[in-house]
């Protein structure tokens, strides 16, 4: 059902209008077509809907619905319409308006943070005057409202490690607002990067600093770059990551899809410019530098020890000087978590969730999802977005079986960064662990459709490692991915099983289905990976989810195991407001490896937060925040 709602004086927000498939001129485009404006005009009650003016309304929001229970999927459109260009356009509209206006209420909007407005601004100044004076007066101009720029003459010293999302949007708000930035990477740059994990795809060659979570744009650069979060789609917030994304090269067409993605190719692309940006904005990049420790006196931050990140022994470390270090380091860092723990850096435990990565074909989860339409799929270039799933079961009291092998009753076992048309990677970062996850490409062609499927874990699951402190969540990482490792046989070989023998509690006999992971696959029985509790939680589970999705459950999905890096084990505990360490002053633990974050979008807003708290107490900026 179509709702209007008021959303700014002079602007009518429609949602929920929806258009058959077979109407609508499918997922990628997002202008006004005929068959919306009838879908516009019978909510206006406007009896031609070919009269009503194109240029009155905008796409803000575009989604695909294939639920079951709909007769046809549908387009689902967010449109909102200028008032007055509209009646100046089609005054025989105007009867139909002020019939309806009384009866609407309005759109409740949080109220915007000045600051992020300030950073679009910003941005947007930056890249649409390209050339130097013209730059420069734009980003005084926005200076001069909120930064104060008594105190640029000094500029204040800031390390940010690790250029992450949470990173590089942190460098980015601390280069802007007059910091002196130095962004400290221990992987490489896209180009090598790509050099590094093509070495490994095919040769077997893993680099320990330079792979598929270490390295620019840190671990969501070779991903599905699913930019979608819960934090809240229409935050300001959000949005402006996503502005950034694409100022920096993204289409523009993530602004109104309702499930944006962007994938490996586009990421590299737009990491590259936002490399450049940075650099013109002064920031000194250095890759292949590790951090190997903090220089803290007196519970502050001085500085910091890097090295070459290809010195093993770190032996040759250098010491710089810096005012403030903001740690951006990711969940594979746990170098830099055990460092921390030398430093009596306050860090607490946190869930996770851990699991396998069922891996179906992509044209079964396009039948099953879409039926008879799954035919206008065609390897990511038809008419409908290749087919995803999301599926969740609670373990609750209720539920016999799994109650019988838990000993909390809090679990829930789900699908967990699902990559329709992707592919199994390898995500480990040494030869002795091994772990993995899903990336795709931007049209998402693959023959595969991969998701992982996980179960809670916290501090109980824990337990066995509690010598470790606040690191014993790593350990039990650790203990699964070596566990996997030797199970595989060494090589990078993942050990797997068809869905049917997993179910079965057996050892594949037969030939394995092909998977799309490129280093091999063992059979394997599955169940001697992970605690009896989690597989059994995972046998249930995914006998729920065939029900859901007819047909999962079938001779073809494959389990790949293991998934253990969900999100981070740990959490650096900081101030709510300030964003700085409880423990040591100038440090300011950010992203997902701090446990603040989770997902490409959530772990960029923390740093896009951070750096401004940041730049709050280096006295940049006197805003709030
Ligand atoms: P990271 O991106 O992990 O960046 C940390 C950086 O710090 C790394 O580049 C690392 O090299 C560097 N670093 C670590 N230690 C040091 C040190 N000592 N010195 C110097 N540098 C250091 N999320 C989504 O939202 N959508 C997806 O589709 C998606 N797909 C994913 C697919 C894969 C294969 C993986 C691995 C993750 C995926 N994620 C996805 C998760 C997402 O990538 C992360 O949530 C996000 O990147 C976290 O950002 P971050 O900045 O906190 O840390």
């Amino acid at each position: 059902q179509t709702e209007i709602k008021i959303k700014e004086e002079g602007f009518w927000r429609f949602s929920k209008l929806a258009i058959p498939v077979h109407k609508d001129p499918g997922k990628d485009f997002f202008g006004v077509s005929l068959p919306l404006l009838e879908s516009i005009s019978k909510a206006l009650e406007f009896p031609v809907a070919s009269m009503l003016p194109m240029e009155a309304f905008t796409v803000v929001r575009k989604s695909f619905d294939a639920r079951k229970l709909l007769k046809e999927p549908q387009f689902v459109y967010t449109v909102d319409m200028d008032v007055k260009k509209l009646l100046n356009l089609e005054p025989r509209a105007w009867d139909f308006i002020s019939r309806l206006e009384p009866k609407l209420g309005s759109i409740e909007y949080m109220p915007s943070r000045k600051v992020l407005a300030d950073l679009i601004s910003i941005l947007h100044n930056l890249v649409d005057n390209q050339h130097g004076t013209k730059q420069e007066e734009a980003r005084d101009g926005i200076h001069n409202k909120s930064f104060n720029r008594s105190l640029f003459s000094k500029r204040p010293k800031v390390a940010v490690v690790g250029s992450g999302p949470s990173g590089l949007f942190a460098s980015l708000v601390l280069s802007e607002l007059g910091a002196d930035v130095t962004l400290i990477e221990r992987g490489q740059a896209v180009e090598q990067r790509g050099h590094d994990i093509g070495a490994l795809v095919v040769r077997r060659a893993l680099q320990p600093e330079s792979n598929f979570c270490f390295g620019e744009g840190g671990a969501g650069t070779w991903s599905d770059g699913k930019l979608v979060t819960r934090i809240g789609r229409n935050s300001d917030s959000v949005l402006t990551v996503m502005k950034t994304l694409v100022h920096f090269g993204a289409p523009p067409e993530i602004l109104l899809d309702g499930k944006p993605h962007l994938g490996t190719d586009r990421l590299i692309g737009i990491l590259r410019n936002f490399r450049q940006h940075l650099v013109q904005l002064g920031v000194d990049i250095k890759f292949g530098t590790r951090l190997n420790d903090l220089i803290v006196e007196n519970k502050q931050i001085i500085g910091i020890k890097v090295s070459n990140a290809r010195d093993e022994s770190r032996s040759n470390s250098q010491s710089l000087s810096y005012d403030a270090v903001v740690l951006a380091v990711g969940h594979s860092a746990r170098d830099v978590y055990q460092m921390l723990l030398q430093h009596n850096v306050d860090m607490v435990p946190k869930d996770f969730a851990v699991g396998l990565r069922i891996e179906h074909p992509q044209e079964l989860i396009n039948k099953i999802q879409y039926s008879s339409l799954a035919a206008e799929v065609q390897l990511g270039r038809g008419k409908v977005p290749v087919a995803d799933y999301k599926v969740v079961k609670y373990v609750n009291e209720g539920d016999e079986i799994v109650n019988s092998c838990l000993e909390d009753r809090s679990r829930s076992c789900y699908s967990f960064c699902m990559c329709p048309g992707g592919q199994v990677v390898l995500t480990s970062t040494n030869s002795s662990e091994l772990c993995i996850n899903g990336m795709s490409f931007s049209r998402r062609s693959s023959r595969w459709a991969n998701a992982a499927i996980v179960v809670t874990v916290s501090t109980n699951d824990f337990a066995p490692f509690s010598g470790h402190g606040p690191l014993c969540g790593v350990e039990f990482q650790r203990h699964y991915e070596r566990k996997a490792a030797m199970v595989g046989g060494g090589n990078f070989v993942v050990p797997a099983q068809t869905v049917t023998d997993f179910l079965d509690n057996k050892l594949s006999v037969t030939s394995l289905p092909q998977s799309s992971y490129r280093l091999g696959v063992r059979p394997s029985n599955l169940h001697e990976l992970l605690p009896t509790h989690i597989t059994k939680a995972l046998q249930h589970s995914i006998a729920v989810f065939d029900k859901e999705l007819p047909g999962y459950i079938c001779k073809d999905a494959l389990l790949h195991g293991v998934e253990t890096r969900t999100s981070s084990p740990i959490r650096i505990v900081r101030n709510t407001d300030s964003y700085e360490s409880t423990s040591v002053i100038g440090l300011y633990p950010v992203g997902e490896g701090a446990g603040h974050a989770g997902g490409i979008i959530s772990a960029a807003v923390d740093g896009i937060y951070c750096g401004f708290a940041l730049a709050k107490n280096l006295n940049l900026f006197e805003g709030d925040i």
